[in-house]
């Protein structure tokens, strides 16, 4: 039953986090007016505001003018609810799923974000960071000290590679938004997952940069969004951190 209603409320979520994603960028209201075509401007019919399953049954299309509707809509939803039912399955109806559900909504949004405006917006990031501080008071898993040195270490490491990328190649090569991004998951993860979630991204991103390079050609010069890769790292941490973590320390007994 319970497990339904984590299903139910990601889907909610999920179709929030499409607004957010559409008008945060355009520094709108996410709350007024209610959702409309983009094409068309007409309002969305309740019915046809079902998270997922309305986008199937419309076809893609928009009920009005028949504009197709992005796949982004259903793909974040989707994500959004399978991200709620782990988180439910491993925290149960607790604080920390509340607490890493809404961590884990802002990441989904900077990504998306990200990857189509290569910004990733103050307005999420910063609260972001205050919230996971002030969760670290509530969490069993994590202590206050921690998340502040997560803060510290993730805000101040990146704050450093990007001042000296600057200084050495003269233009910038990662931005203020990925300084905070990676701040604000050192609120909520503390400072080990920051060291893990910096080598992770750097991985993922390598891979993904070496693979854009062999299927565009060699001319490099596609300026890809790192908040993607931060975001990936930061999920693989909360996931499987403490394994991983255990599993080097082991190695090297
Ligand atoms: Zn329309």
């Amino acid at each position: 039953m319970w497990y339904v209603v984590s299903v139910i409320f990601g889907g909610l979520i999920g179709s929030f986090l499409n607004v957010c994603i559409a008008r945060l960028p355009k520094e709108e209201s996410i709350v007024f007016p209610g959702s409309h075509c983009p094409r068309c401007g007409h309002p969305i019919r309740s019915y046809d505001n079902v998270p997922i399953i309305s986008y199937f049954l419309l076809k893609g299309k928009c009920r009005d003018c028949q504009a197709s509707i992005s796949i982004q809509y259903p793909l974040v939803e989707g994500i959004t609810v399978l991200g709620s039912l782990l988180l439910f399955l491993r925290f149960g109806p607790s604080v920390g799923y509340f607490v890493y559900f809404a961590f884990v909504s802002a990441l989904i949004v900077i990504t998306v974000i990200d990857l189509y405006h290569q910004i990733i917006p103050d307005v999420i990031s910063l609260p972001g960071i205050g919230v996971g501080l002030l969760a670290s008071l509530l969490l069993p898993g994590i202590t206050f000290w921690n998340s502040l040195a997560g803060v510290l270490l993730g805000g101040g490491s990146l704050f450093v590679v990007a001042t000296l990328y600057q200084w050495l190649f003269k233009r910038e090569g990662m931005g203020g938004g990925d300084v905070k991004l990676l701040a604000m998951i050192g609120a909520f993860l503390g400072w080990k997952a920051v060291i893990l979630t910096i080598l992770l991204s750097s991985l993922i991103g390598s891979i993904a940069g070496i693979a854009i390079m062999l299927l565009k050609g060699k001319d490099f010069k596609y300026a890809i969004p790192f908040g993607p890769f931060l975001a990936a790292g930061a999920v693989i941490s909360l996931a499987y951190g403490g394994n991983i973590i255990n599993w080097y320390l082991n190695l090297n007994r």
